[in-house]
């Protein structure tokens, strides 16, 4: 099976959107949000495409699962990602995203990388590093992703106010 970013960034969000992505329903072509947030990364920093490079990096664990990751903005002189976030609000799952692509970038023998990640909406800039803890913690993600996509059981709905900006929306409160 293959793990992306995508698929951290959902387990971080919602195992319910998770499931249903890894079970090959998905609704992000009629998300207005998702279509928002692509325009911005296009239009924020259009001078970005010719300072930064974008790479495809690809790496296999121990157990056969293929890691997959494809970054927009990569400094290689500086060693730094870039990620543009279109949320007006900070996010767990933003960070576990880019972290993956330092380990994967590391796990493809570039070390001492970082990342940035800015919200043009807040006028926020983060800066994020990988620790030891976070390669392990992203470890048994993978392996609880991997199983949960093996899993029939699609999670419940979390009923959480981030439901509404969700492409899964009508999916999951149709008829209410
Ligand atoms: S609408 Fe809510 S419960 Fe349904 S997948 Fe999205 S975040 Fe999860």
């Amino acid at each position: 099976m293959n793990i992306t970013a995508t698929h951290i960034n959902y387990y971080h969000v919602c195992k319910r959107k998770l499931w249903l992505f890894t079970h090959g329903i998905n609704m992000e072509h009629t998300s207005d949000t998702v279509y928002d947030g692509k325009l911005l990364h296009e239009t924020s920093y259009p001078q970005r495409a010719a300072k930064f490079t974008e790479i495809e990096m690809s790496a296999t664990t121990k157990d056969g699962v293929q890691l997959l990751g494809k970054i927009d903005f990569y400094d290689a002189k500086e060693k730094i990602i870039h990620e543009v976030k279109r949320s007006d609000r900070v996010e767990e799952a933003h960070e576990w995203q880019v972290k993956f692509y330092i380990w994967l970038l590391e796990l493809n023998g570039i070390q001492g990388v970082h990342a940035t990640l800015e919200y043009p909406k807040l006028r926020q800039t983060d800066e994020v590093w990988i620790t030891e803890p976070d390669r392990e913690y992203l470890k048994e993600v993978i392996h609880k992703i991997a199983v949960l996509q093996e899993s029939e059981v699609c999670p419940s709905r979390i009923n959480s106010k981030i439901c509404k900006s969700c492409s899964y929306y009508e999916l999951c409160y149709v008829g209410e």
